[in-house]
């Protein structure tokens, strides 16, 4: 068991936006902060669309996610809060004297006073094909990405999705494949459009909108795959027509899936898919605060700038859960004295340029 010697005052699970800024926020509020992400890198949903361009973060007017991402981690930093990456958390337990074990699902124990979810829709995952007996493929040809290019040469290839990776490894595969089909169950792709056009212009053979209905194989090794038109109501039937295609490998890049896993267990009150809060961003367990996506309370704003606002309020929710009489919100960054060291080291950078 971990020594409660490593107590924190604050753990927030979850590295995206919410998480990202809950760190910086509780910094200035002085308290010791760790965050934890599940995945490897840090930015939450926004490092599914690195190539868009967001407008609406204020004072922030267009700017790449990819580079939104990085000045939100630059932020969270600010205060040396300790980071964990690759760890899911999915156990907590609550102590005599209120304080609280977390447990990720490979067994590392992290103590906290007070826990922030910043958990989105939950860990991310890669979606997979959702048809009977597909898992038996994937250690063959069914693949969800590609780690040797090379291993696609001379082969008939089927990739499914219409995102930025399904559509680069279409243009990366058309080069050496024997043929590239790409199926997308929208007429409209989500990938950044040069890269749609260039795809449109070569021999990718392009299928909208259908989906893969039926893999045929000898149960180690796909041969060939059913794929079908969807209809309005963005259902196939047999009747719409399908077709058989022979394959040597298929590419499935149908983006990342939230899991809230066992925290669904944890008695925490739900509202739609998330969890019920009220204003102060608390939730019905004691200690325990939510902020961004996975949070659902009356005036609710699931956006970038929802989550920013979301974070520095269960912060300041978790720093009076401390410490009772201490003030309601930070002093403002412009006026703190916090900042007096960092705002010299910038000022002379400012005075050498
Ligand atoms: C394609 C797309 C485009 C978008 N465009 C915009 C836009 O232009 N403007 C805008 O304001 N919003 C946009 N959004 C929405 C925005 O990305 C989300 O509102 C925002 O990311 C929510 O931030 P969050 O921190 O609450 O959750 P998330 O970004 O989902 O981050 C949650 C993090 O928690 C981690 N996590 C979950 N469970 C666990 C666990 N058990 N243990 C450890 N870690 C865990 C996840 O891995 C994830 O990294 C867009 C979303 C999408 C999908």
């Amino acid at each position: 068991m971990a020594k409660k010697l490593d107590l924190y005052d604050v753990t927030i699970i979850g590295g995206g936006p919410a998480g990202l800024y809950a760190a910086f926020y509780s910094g200035m509020r002085d308290m010791k902060t760790k965050l934890i992400e599940a995945r490897e890198e840090l930015g939450g949903r926004t490092l599914m669309y690195p190539e868009k361009i967001v407008w609406d973060v204020g004072g922030l007017a267009p700017v790449r996610a990819a580079q939104l991402t990085q000045v939100m981690t630059r932020q969270a930093q600010t205060f040396d809060p300790t980071i964990v990456l690759g760890q899911q958390i999915t156990g907590l337990e609550r102590m005599a004297d209120g304080t609280m074990l977390i447990t990720s699902a490979t067994g590392e124990q992290h103590w906290s006073r007070t826990l922030i979810l910043a958990v989105g829709h939950g860990a991310l995952k890669l979606a997979r094909l959702d048809l009977p007996g597909a898992e038996n493929y994937e250690k063959t040809n069914l693949h969800y990405t590609v780690t040797e290019l090379a291993s696609f040469r001379d082969k008939r290839v089927l990739i499914s999705g219409g995102g930025d990776s399904a559509i680069d490894w279409a243009n990366a595969l058309v080069e050496i494949a024997a043929s590239v089909t790409l199926v997308h169950r929208r007429e409209h792709f989500g990938g950044l459009e040069q890269n749609v056009k260039q795809m449109k212009a070569s021999n990718v053979q392009v299928l909208t909108p259908y989906v893969i209905t039926d893999l045929y194989g000898n149960g180690k090794r796909l041969d060939a795959v059913s794929i079908a038109p969807l209809n309005e109501d963005g259902e196939w039937t047999k009747e719409t027509g399908l077709k058989r295609l022979a394959v040597d490998a298929v590419l499935i890049n149908h983006g990342l899936r939230g899991d809230l896993g066992p925290m669904l267990n944890w008695g925490l009150a739900r509202e739609d898919w998330n969890f019920k809060a009220d204003e102060k961003l608390a939730t019905n367990l004691p200690g325990v605060f939510v902020a961004g996506d996975t949070a659902n309370y009356g005036s609710k704003l699931y956006l970038i700038a929802g989550a920013f606002t979301d974070a520095a309020l269960a912060v300041n929710s978790a720093k009076l859960y401390i410490e009772p009489n201490a003030p309601t919100r930070a002093q403002v960054s412009s006026n703190n004295s916090k900042f007096d060291e960092m705002n010299r080291a910038l000022e002379l950078v400012e005075d050498c340029s």
